[in-house]
Parts: C-alpha cells; structure tokens; sequence
C-alpha cells in the first residue's frame, strides 16, 4: 500500500511511563513526523524561555501550541489557530485551553473500541500468525499513546477513565471486531464482553453491534443480527468487507449476500450501518477498503444512513464523489477516526485536503467526529488539535473548500451523530452540563 498509517510510531516509545497527559500524547507525536526535527528546534526555544526541560514542556498546553505554532512557520500556512503568547507562556495556555472547555462543545466520538478479551491473544492457542499483525500494530498504538500494556489496557475501566471521564467527549460510540477465523474461532472483542461498556454507562454510550460475516453463512448472519437487536438493542452496525474467511470479502451492493441484511435491518429499525472503509490494514485486503460498494446500497436503500468510518482515507475522494456527483443523496455519511489523528500532525496539508474534500463534496452535515481510541488511548489531544485545526485560506480560495468555522466544527463534533443517533443536545441545559449529555 501507499501508506502504511502507523509507520511514523513503529519502535517509537514503545513503552512508556503510564498515563500522560493530552499534550505528552500529542506533542511528541508532532516530533515523530518528517518536520520532527524542526518542530522539536522550535519547542526546545520556547522551552528555554519558559525556564522547563524539553520533557516537562511537552505535557504542557504550551508546549502542544509550541509544535502547532512550529507547523504554521515551517510550512508557511496557517493550519492551527494558535498565537504566540500560548506558545511561550504555560499559563496563559492553560487558560486559553480551561476557557474553551467543557459545555461549548457537545462532542460524540462516532468511533471508539474495547480492545480487549478475556483470553487475549496468542499466538498458535487461539491466534494466526496473520492475527497478530492486527494485535501487534494495536499494541504498538496503544504503547505509543499511554497505554502501557498495548491492547491489554484497552479494558473498559479504561474506555471510563480516558474517554468518558479524561476527555471532553460527551457520548461515545463503540464497536466490536469480528474476524473468528483469526481469534480461535470466537470474533475478536465479541459482543458479550464490551457490551459490559453499556451497562456500565449507560446514558454515555451507545453501542454497535458487528462480527456479521455473510461469508459465514448468510442465515446465520440474519439470526445474529436479531439477536444483536433483541438481547443488546444495538443502536446500528458497524461492520467490515474484508474479513478472514477464504473469500476475504464482500460487498455491500451484494444482492444475494448484503442486501438481505439490510432488508433485516429495516424490519428491525436499524438505521445506521456503517463500515471500516479506506486504512488497509494487517491481515485485510486493500480492494474490499473502498467504498464504491456504497453507490448502489444507497441507492436501494434510501432510508438506511451508510456511514464510511475512517472517511475512506486514502480512498476518501471516492467516497465524496458518491455524493459530490449525486447531490440528491441524503444517506451518506462519513467519520474521521485514525484519519485526522495520523495526519494533523506530520502531513497537515494532507488532513485539510482530506477535510476539505469531505466537507466540499459530502456536505458539513454529512462529516462526523470520531477517533478510534481506546486504540489511541485518551482522545483528549485530538479534540483540542481540531478545536484549533483550520482549512488555510490558500486551499480554501483554490480548491473550494468550505472554511472550518466554530460552526462547522459543531456540526462535524456531535450535531451531526446527534440529529442521526436520536441523541439530545439539550443546548439548554446549564452550561456545565451540556457536554454531559445523554443518549437516548
Ligand atoms: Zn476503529
């Protein structure tokens, strides 16, 4: 493939100290890129001045502005709304950082996981050779990003501490992964362990079911999927084309193997279905990532929302052709887990282009948020990187890009998955509670 999304953290901080903050994620993860070099040199004079070791000001707010400030100069174009003052001074930072936080922002993570189950994963016991470079290149995000034990830590104790409690994500949206033929013949999170994240939180989250594998069998598919509904009440699907059966894959626009799925799926009030398109990662392969299976079950199925996690990318301008050429569409949507994160900050022309291109062609009302942690441990960083993200003027002028305004961003952070999950803003609510609000 063209673009192996990890490359840039493979060997890097391979184990860590344990928890860290926002900033000790994001900052050095802007260190890690092409332009590290040269953002470190910049962090390293603002470090000076603030009287802090290199170390100690990149778990600082200023530091994360510092690396943000440092692309802006590098690249000659505005990307990060930051000024100087929140680069050099600690305490203004912070307080630029408090001011913004929380009640302005009702934000929903389309995308998060549980990476975890009771009896992990091993190699020749119950996991292939291919299975572990799924497992391997989880491990080594997770270990990049705070989490210790790699995929061990991606419990959900965790998922309650990073994502509901340690960032300013209001709902949280999670996922299983099938894929049984790799795990011992048991889906890879199955459904009974991370529903445990539901009980536990139950106004927070929302869950989706997955694992349905028509290569497994269409009608045991079907009966799974009426379970999913009748024992979980699953807010919607979100599934995979590639799987680990012989065929490796299928197709969404299949008449014989998906369609019946999706008739199922309307009898059953299931709306949403969404599906990991674009990142061609580990054992899976890249044909079944693009999303031109999407056209016709649109199409047919016009009142099912079909959702393209990851926005596709690198094959993100397919899917936004699907609607920038068929304007008339209404279900089809996308989000932007792994793909913002591995972008914004070493190839932040590319994140605007991805952005831009999302937002031109599919709409502002059709781009969610989402961040595929636990995988990344606390999604905190993330969110305050697209609080300050911004399409620079140059693209904005050439290539017909929308700008992102604080109004956009509010559509892409929670009001979009609000208006399609049923969720409630409830933008009445005292200001301290409206990023507490609650699924329905
Ligand atoms: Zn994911």
């Amino acid at each position: 493939m063209e673009f192996n999304v990890f490359e840039y953290f493979k060997g890097y901080h391979r184990t860590t100290r344990g928890p860290m903050t926002p900033e000790e994620q994001g900052t050095p993860f802007f260190c890690a890129g092409h332009m590290g070099e040269r953002i470190t040199e910049h962090l390293d004079g603002y470090a000076a001045r603030a009287g802090l070791s290199r170390r100690n000001f990149i778990g600082t707010a200023s530091g994360f502005a510092a690396a943000m400030l440092a692309v802006n100069k590098i690249t000659g174009m505005n990307f990060f709304e930051v000024s100087e003052v929140e680069a050099a001074d600690p305490v203004a930072a912070k307080e630029i950082k408090v001011s913004r936080k929380p009640g302005q922002d009702f934000i929903v993570d389309a995308h998060t996981h549980i990476c975890t189950r009771k009896d992990g994963y091993v190699q020749g016991v119950n996991t292939t050779e291919k299975g572990m470079w799924f497992v391997q290149l989880l491990d080594d995000l997770g270990k990049s990003m705070g989490l210790p034990n790699g995929t061990k830590d991606m419990t959900p104790d965790n998922f309650g501490k990073l994502i509901l409690e340690g960032s300013d994500t209001s709902v949280a949206i999670f996922n299983p992964f099938g894929f049984r033929e790799d795990y011992g013949g048991k889906d890879m999170i199955p459904m009974e362990e991370q529903a445990e994240v539901k009980q536990r939180w139950p106004d927070r989250t929302l869950m989706l079911a997955g694992g349905l594998t028509p290569n497994q069998g269409l009608g045991p598919t079907l009966e799974r999927l009426q379970m999913y509904v009748e024992r979980y009440k699953i807010s919607g699907l979100k599934l995979y084309t590639f799987d680990s059966t012989p065929k490796r894959g299928w197709w969404f626009d299949d008449t014989k193997l998906a369609y019946p799925i999706w008739e199922r799926c309307r009898k059953l009030g299931v709306k949403n279905i969404g599906c990991h398109k674009g990142i061609p990662f580990g054992q899976f392969m890249a044909r079944y990532a693009h999303a031109e299976d999407f056209d016709a079950a649109a199409d047919d199925f016009r009142d099912l929302n079909f959702i393209a996690y990851h926005s596709a990318w690198p094959y993100h301008a397919e899917i936004a052709a699907l609607k920038g050429f068929k304007p008339q569409r209404t279900n089809l949507y996308c989000e932007v887990g792994s793909t913002f994160a591995a972008t914004v900050t070493s190839r932040p022309l590319e994140c605007a282009h991805v952005l831009g291109t999302l937002l031109r062609d599919l709409g502002p009302d059709y781009v969610m948020w989402g961040t595929d942690s636990l995988l990344w441990g606390n999604p905190q960083w993330q969110i305050e990187a697209f609080r300050k993200f911004q399409i620079p003027d140059q693209l904005v002028e050439g290539h017909g890009y929308p700008k992102l305004t604080d109004e956009v961003k509010a559509k892409v952070f929670g009001l979009n998955a609000a208006r399609i999950w049923n969720l409630k803003t409830t933008a009445q609510a005292p200001l301290e509670d409206r990023s507490r609000i609650v699924a329905v």
